[in-house]
């Protein structure tokens, strides 16, 4: 990028900082990344990606490239030593609610080099690398989002506090190429042995995860060196004579949550603004939810919309994240125990319970807080769904077909013919449009049956603004939008 100052700098090249960056860039806006990092840190972390996190990778430009080195996730167990199931977590189907699969295992470092790339082909977008952040006043004039991660350094110059909400263990994390990939079974488990709580799930093709627990009274230096890692892997029959260690780092896992988001032009998201045990695999899919959140946000409001615009960002976001520490901490509670009593009494109630109910879905997310959303209506901040659809001789993912942005869904024809000349031109200057569903194959039907609605309107990061019974109510949607967004000045 070259001219006039960036309309938003971006404090973190990590992935949350790149995706943010990639969907802005997308939209035409000036972007600069700073980084204080001189190349990108190859260091094993996330490897669980979900629906919605590939959906929103997608509109960053990099899930097509990314998918070839994915793994579907079938299942995900919780087993004691003796192999006994305490819990299983199975998706209902193959594809998830945003028309990605449910679950994908991959290896973060492929993702952040796929991202580089798609930041360096978009030509309002400029990383600049060996850039350590250490005073806002160095920042420029614009917005500024700091995704610099767990010790951000934006998050502490602003004076903004990081509550602890109740987690905190040490684990080392290992990731090893195998000479000859096995076919593990069950291929993702978490082994709740109160002797060494393990983690041992895939990478992504050709890759395998370990996490072990760092145990109370051991030597975290012990813990982290490459001979404790092979020790360790030995009980799974992983030696330097048949696998590569590829990374190994131990870490604090963390809960906690900043408690503001936003503080005049500067915002936070990613691990700067919450951090989470990775045993629900949400860390990094928070943060994406963040980015997406915020860009087309940031991009209105760079366009003219008020700025108090930018508040509904930690008002929706901040309790959906509450919602997934929670089950993360809550996970992280039932997999570290290493008292052999209670892990006995724990392995009775589940044992039990998960015999009673068999494998069960993961839990979808909670609605968005209250925010840019229709007030009082129940489908408000829920995720909207993705089908395969044809149209204009196109046949795909909808977003490719029809591409992304402001959506109003019908189910009884296109809904935008019902808008009058004033909505319709409002709505078009959004770069909305409406989608005649009548045909539509599943999932479709079937969300307007779950939301007992007759049109829908969607934005651009997928959540649903508001559901109206019947077709008329289309322009009652797009009128209180416009109203909402009118009393935010
Ligand atoms: C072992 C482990 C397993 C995990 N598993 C999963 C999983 O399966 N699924 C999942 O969704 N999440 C998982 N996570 C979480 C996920 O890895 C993180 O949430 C994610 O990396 C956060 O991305 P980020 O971009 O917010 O921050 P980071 O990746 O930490 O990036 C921050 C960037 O900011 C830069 N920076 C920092 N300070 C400055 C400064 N002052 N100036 C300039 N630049 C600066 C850094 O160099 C870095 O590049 C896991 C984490 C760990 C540790």
């Amino acid at each position: 990028m070259t001219g006039p100052d960036p309309e938003v700098t971006v404090v973190g090249a990590g992935p949350v900082g790149m995706t943010l960056a990639a969907l802005l860039g997308g939209r035409g806006r000036r972007v600069v990344v700073l980084d204080k990092q001189p190349r990108p840190v190859a260091q094993p972390r996330a490897v669980h990606l979900d629906h919605q996190g590939a959906r929103i990778l997608d509109a960053a430009g990099v899930m097509e490239a990314l998918a070839p080195d994915t793994e579907v996730m079938d299942a995900y167990e919780w087993r004691n030593p003796a192999g006994q199931v305490l819990l299983r977590l199975q998706p209902d189907g193959p594809l998830g609610r945003s028309g990605w699969p449910e679950s994908l295992m991959f290896s973060q470092p492929a993702l952040e080099a796929l991202l580089a790339e798609r930041l360096a082909a978009l030509p309002s977008v400029e990383v600049r690398r060996g850039r350590q952040v250490s005073d806002l006043a160095e920042l420029g004039g614009g917005w500024v989002v700091g995704c610099d991660g767990a010790n951000s350094t934006v998050r502490s110059l602003l004076g903004i506090a990081s509550a602890d909400a109740g987690y905190s263990f040490d684990w080392l994390v290992v990731d090893v190429v195998e000479d000859q990939p096995r076919h593990w079974i069950p291929c993702n488990v978490q082994v709740c042995d109160p002797a060494r709580p393990t983690t041992a799930v895939s990478g992504g093709p050709g890759r395998r995860r370990f996490e072990f627990m760092r145990l109370p009274g051991e030597d975290p230096d012990e813990l982290a060196s490459e001979a404790t890692a092979w020790r360790l892997l030995a009980a799974w029959q992983l030696d330097a004579g048949s696998a590569r260690l590829e990374r190994h780092a131990l870490y604090r896992f963390d809960a906690r949550v900043a408690e503001e988001w936003r503080k005049g032009r500067f915002l936070l998201a990613g691990d700067a603004a919450h951090q989470m045990p990775p045993f629900a695999g949400q860390g990094l899919c928070a943060g994406l939810r963040d980015a997406s959140n915020l860009a087309w946000k940031l991009d209105m409001v760079l366009a003219g919309a008020p700025a108090a615009l930018l508040d509904t960002y930690a008002s929706e976001r901040r309790p959906q994240t509450r919602t997934e520490i929670d089950f993360s901490v809550e996970l992280g509670r039932v997999i570290c125990v290493s008292d052999p009593d209670a892990a006995a009494a724990r392995d009775r109630d589940m044992v039990a319970a998960a015999k009673r109910s068999g494998p069960i879905a993961p839990p979808p997310l909670p609605a968005l807080g209250p925010g840019l959303l229709r007030a009082g209506d129940p489908a408000a901040g829920t995720l909207s769904v993705q089908g395969q659809i044809t149209a204009g001789g196109r046949h795909g993912h909808l977003d490719a077909v029809i591409g992304r942005g402001w959506v109003l869904y019908g189910r009884d024809g296109d809904p935008g013919r019902l808008l009058g000349a004033d909505a319709a031109a409002w709505f078009a200057d959004l770069g909305g449009r409406s989608l005649d569903c009548s045909d539509a194959p599943a999932p479709y039907p079937e969300w307007f049956r779950e939301l007992g609605a007759a049109v829908i309107l969607v934005r651009p990061d997928f959540a649903v603004y508001g559901a109206a019974r019947h077709t008329m109510g289309a322009g009652d949607l797009v009128t209180g939008l416009r109203r909402q967004l009118a009393a935010m000045a």
